[in-house]
């Protein structure tokens, strides 16, 4: 699933409504991806953030699948799909949306 550009379906992923603070981690290798401080509700269905936690921790990938241009993002220590990006987002400080599959993501709740 990690390896292929697969999509989980809208509302499935158990990470969707994790609302505590916290790092997202890549579930492959673990490296931190994004925090909880840039997760936002964008009402897509999927996990969803406005920046990455280090502007490195990803990496871009055009992807036509669909038959247009997305931009793909994945890790970029291990190169795991992770989602796609979209410059949707007004509402957020970078006005994008880091649309992310719960799938390929490990919560880590930050310890009190
Ligand atoms: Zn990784």
């Amino acid at each position: 699933m990690l390896r292929q550009a697969g999509t989980e379906r809208p509302g499935t992923g158990k990470l969707l409504n994790e609302k505590r603070s916290g790092k997202y981690l890549c579930k492959a290798c673990g490296a931190e991806l994004f925090s909880s401080k840039t997760k936002f509700d964008s009402h897509c269905g999927w996990p969803s953030f406005f920046d990455p936690d280090e502007k490195n921790a990803v990496i871009y990938r055009t992807d036509t699948l669909l038959g247009y241009e997305r931009t793909e993002v994945r890790c970029a220590q291990c190169e795991s799909h992770l989602g796609h990006v979209f410059p949707d987002a007004p509402q957020t400080p970078t006005g994008n949306r880091y649309c992310m599959n719960s799938v390929a993501l490990t919560f880590v709740p930050d310890q009190d």
